[in-house]
């Protein structure tokens, strides 16, 4: 028994009042950001060699800002000492050239959030208390029984929606030993194919994806629409300006454009959680190649960028996954596992990507192109741990 963080999120159906609440809490967020930041330019504007103003300077400083700005008070405190933390956090890696300088925080980017560290009270099945919002409707909450809460964060983006994300520290179990081992090759054409012959195939929502296409270009097209006609209306009308966000008809396709793009994005994340889940609930030993080392030169650039978005997802939830049920993950540098004979171990040559089945010249031995590079790999794995 292993006690982990889990990341949760739910999706949040606030009313009306906690609409106009939460849009408060983004912008006072925002606001304290906005000001610390002014704060430390100013200083190193007047004495470049002033010291910086670290994380509990800066929440010392939070009090005279509540006492100037009241509606400052309307914030779950905590969410504030976290906007500091992470401007101290923004500061300390731009020292450290890890970052570039942190910026001011607009209204308009798509994304708004806070994150606080208070305690969340699970109400009921599809409600739930937080800090200074009160009773809230959510999705289903049954992933919270028995989990302490870490910290949450309330988030609003481009499709409209608001979600809470929430890290839970839980206890997982060791899943049974099974005594079986597998070897994956990753492909595009199918997302793996492994040591036994089984297919995985990659992840596909045809229709939502043809929606997406289809809003993206509605979305570029009333983009410039909205870019012409608001220049026109500045230039007429030198006292009322308008701004690109005033139109109504780009805006609803940007929205909807998000929500096709995140409906596959959750499809393809829910699929993977099922692929990897039944991976790491029937083997024991889970070999997979570093994909870094791939050759991937002849395909497309979309196809492998989806696949290689895809892959990645792929590897972290097997890591986790392998970790906290208490399987083992194994990663090789995959070279020649294409060229290689897994029954004899024969170096056959470089074969072009079109070649699907070969005989070995040495053993006669025919191979599917990918099966007999899952098996090296599963070999390669396996001679590594010993
Ligand atoms: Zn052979």
């Amino acid at each position: 028994m292993t006690t982990v963080v889990k990341g949760v999120k739910l999706r949040l159906y606030p009313n009306q009042a906690q609409i106009d609440q939460l849009w408060q809490l983004f912008g006072n967020d925002r606001f304290v950001w906005n000001q610390m930041l002014a704060m430390a330019n100013k200083r190193y504007e007047n004495n470049p060699k002033s010291h910086f103003i670290g994380e509990y300077d800066m929440n010392y400083l939070l009090k005279p800002l509540k006492q100037e700005y009241p509606f400052l008070k309307s914030s779950d405190s905590t969410s504030l000492f976290v906007v500091n933390r992470n401007l101290a956090l923004a500061f300390k890696n731009l020292f450290q050239h890890q970052g570039g300088h942190p910026r001011f925080k607009s209204r308009h980017s798509a994304k708004q959030a806070y994150t606080g560290q208070s305690i969340c009270v699970v109400e009921a099945k599809r409600r739930l208390r937080l800090t200074k919002l009160g009773s809230i409707r959510t999705s289903k909450t049954n992933q919270l029984t028995d989990a302490k809460i870490k910290r949450y964060t309330v988030s609003h983006d481009a499709t409209g929606h608001y979600y809470l994300s929430l890290q839970v520290e839980t206890e997982v179990h060791d899943l049974p030993k099974t005594h079986q081992r597998v070897g994956l090759d990753m492909g595009i054409t199918n997302l793996a194919i492994d040591s036994n012959g089984v297919k995985y195939g990659t992840f596909k929502a045809k229709w939502f994806e043809k929606q997406a296409t289809c809003w993206q270009s509605k979305f570029s097209r009333r983009k410039r629409q909205a870019t012409v006609a608001m220049r026109q209306w500045n230039h007429h009308h030198k006292l009322s300006k308008l701004e690109l966000n005033d139109y109504q008809n780009w805006q609803r396709a940007k929205m909807t454009k998000a929500r096709y793009q995140a409906k596959i994005a959750n499809q393809r994340k829910d699929y993977l959680h099922k692929l990897t889940t039944d991976l790491v609930r029937n083997y024991d030993v889970i070999v997979i190649e570093d994909l870094k080392t791939k050759n991937l030169m002849h395909n497309h650039h979309l196809a492998k960028s989806i696949a290689n978005a895809s892959w990645y997802q792929f590897r972290t939830m097997l890591e986790y996954k392998c970790e906290w049920y208490g399987k083992q993950l194994v990663v090789v540098s995959a070279k020649n596992t294409s060229r290689i004979c897994s029954a004899c171990g024969h170096n056959d040559g470089a074969k072009t990507l079109d070649i699907r089945k070969w005989t070995c010249s040495e053993c006669r031995t025919h191979h599917d192109r990918d099966i007999n590079a899952a098996v090296n790999i599963l070999n390669c794995g396996l001679k590594a741990i010993g």
